[in-house]
């Protein structure tokens, strides 16, 4: 497959390079190859986006609708092939991916009944015979900058809302997920999605995505990725005073405290830290115990990490695939290496397929670590989990907001007073009981505090609230 860019409702093949791709699971097997796009190709892009707004912006929410819902039924009908494209590109095993698929699919039918949904007040006005009233309108052209971790559901549950409420779309997704990208692509042309209201634009964030930021005219940026680049993209939207989302990075813990029912508490632990390979901004990276209950822990997990299914991603039996990407490989490994020289490692995973065919990193479970250490504070982003005792509640609740990160945590606990104290007093801005740290609902609201968000949300009512801005209406009929 290779893959292509959509500006203006024409497909073409830009010329600034091209990238082999090749299967994490298997880095022999090239899957096709990637032709990156030019500065210029994003400023294209942009202009198609202003071009197509005010007669989409213009249409009734109900007629943007059908878009959405014709494209619901085709992500549908063709759930397997596009599961099974993203499962090789990146690695993530068939069976998450297909559920990620599924996931797309319900997101695009809630933002398509998201068009005839009333979206304004009234307001009783001092002034008599004057009716007051807000109405939402679009914020305009909106970049869409995207990670490779959620190939599918996080492209979607961007630029759906953003669709819905009447604006155009300029998306550069991650290079390492564009044959999904492209694919993606195609059936929302395919649902019908009019010329230059979606923009495909492949290529690296340096360059393409830079001049996204920097060289069109936007009027609004949504960002998922690592804390480092979406700085750089808050200043740059900062600067111009454009509006923006960013949703970043994570370290998040699972606090498992006596009381917990162990036989549903370490699944959740081990879906939490292990599924995507650790490879979610919400995964869980730091379990936080109870000393009284620390060694009962440790045991039933190495027993559980002990029997995960690692393995290539298209297996179905495969419950942990490869890690994305070289980069990805040596990240994740020099971890590994840091907690076997400074710390203990209480369990590893095994397996009977042949690693080096891939970017295989086996299942790991740390220990002896101080709470500054890079394995305690930095996002992995891999399949190492970090376990530190705690001798109270209260050194628990420090423990687990000692970060900059504020994504998500959990609590696993029977007692209703310790759930309640968590929910108050975790700095997140996912805050779960007996709940693994992962697991986004789309109709609910997502995003982090302190260093993992730019505090505003996505997903559910939230990014209606995003991608529109509120008019204050006021008509004297006296
Ligand atoms: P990156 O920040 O490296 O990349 C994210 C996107 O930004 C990619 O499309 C990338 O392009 C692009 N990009 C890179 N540099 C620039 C730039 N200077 N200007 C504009 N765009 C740029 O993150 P990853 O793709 O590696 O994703 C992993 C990270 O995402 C993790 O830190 C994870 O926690 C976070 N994440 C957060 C989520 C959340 O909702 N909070 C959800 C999922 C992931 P390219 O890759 O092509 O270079």
């Amino acid at each position: 497959m290779e893959s292509r860019n959509w500006i203006g409702g024409e497909w073409y093949t830009p010329t600034g390079g091209t990238m082999a791709v090749h299967n994490p699971s298997r880095t022999a097997e090239q899957l096709g190859t990637l032709y990156l796009s030019r500065p210029e190709d994003a400023v294209a892009a942009g202009h198609a986006a202003r071009q197509a707004l005010p007669k989409w912006a213009g249409m009734t929410g109900a007629a943007r609708a059908e878009v959405l819902y014709k494209a619901a039924e085709l992500f549908h009908q063709h759930l397997d092939s596009l599961a099974r494209l993203a499962s090789a590109e990146m690695g993530k095993p068939i069976t998450e991916m297909r559920g990620e698929v599924m996931r797309a699919v319900h997101i695009l039918r809630y933002y398509a009944a998201e068009g005839v949904r009333a979206i304004g007040s009234v307001i009783p006005a001092n002034g008599k015979d004057v009716l007051q009233f807000t109405k939402r309108v679009p914020l305009g052209v909106v970049g869409v900058i995207t990670p490779w971790n959620f190939p599918v559901a996080i492209p979607i549950w961007k630029i759906a809302p953003a669709l819905i409420c009447g604006n155009t779309v300029v998306w550069k997704p991650a290079e390492m997920a564009s044959l999904t990208a492209t694919r993606v692509t195609e059936l929302l042309a395919e649902a019908g999605v009019p010329a230059g209201v979606l923009n495909l634009v492949i290529g690296e964030g340096a360059t393409v995505g830079q001049a996204l930021l920097d060289a069109v005219d936007l009027d609004g940026v949504s960002f998922t990725g690592s804390t480092t680049t979406g700085r750089k993209v808050a200043a740059a939207c900062a600067s111009r005073n454009i509006k923006y989302q960013t949703e970043m990075g994570g370290k998040n813990a699972a606090v498992v405290w006596r009381d917990a029912d162990l036989a549903k508490t370490i699944p959740a632990l081990i879906s939490g830290a292990f599924s995507s390979a650790g490879q979610k901004c919400t995964a869980t990276s730091r379990i936080i115990v109870d000393r009284a209950c620390f060694d009962e822990v440790v045991a039933r997990l190495a027993d559980a990490i002990a029997s995960i299914r690692v393995g290539p991603a298209l297996e179905p039996e495969t419950y942990m695939g490869p890690v994305a990407s070289q980069a990805q490989y040596d990240k994740v490994t020099s971890y590994v290496r840091l907690a076997e020289q400074d710390g203990q490692v209480l369990a590893r995973g095994r397996t009977d397929v042949d690693t080096t065919l891939g970017y295989y990193v086996l299942p790991m479970l740390a220990t002896g670590v101080a709470v500054d250490h890079p394995l305690v504070q930095e996002e992995i982003f891999g399949p190492v989990a970090t376990i530190l005792a705690a001798d109270s509640f209260e050194e628990a609740m420090a423990l687990c907001n000692q970060t900059v990160y504020g994504l998500s945590a959990s609590i696993f606990t029977q007692d209703l007073q310790k759930a309640l104290r968590f929910l108050e007093e975790a700095e997140a801005g996912l805050v779960r009981v007996n709940l693994e740290t992962a697991g986004v609902e789309y109709q609910s609201p997502f995003g982090g505090m302190k260093a993992s968000s730019s505090h505003t949300r996505e997903q559910g009512q939230a990014a209606l609230e995003f991608y529109t801005q509120v008019k204050t209406c006021a008509v004297y009929y006296g």
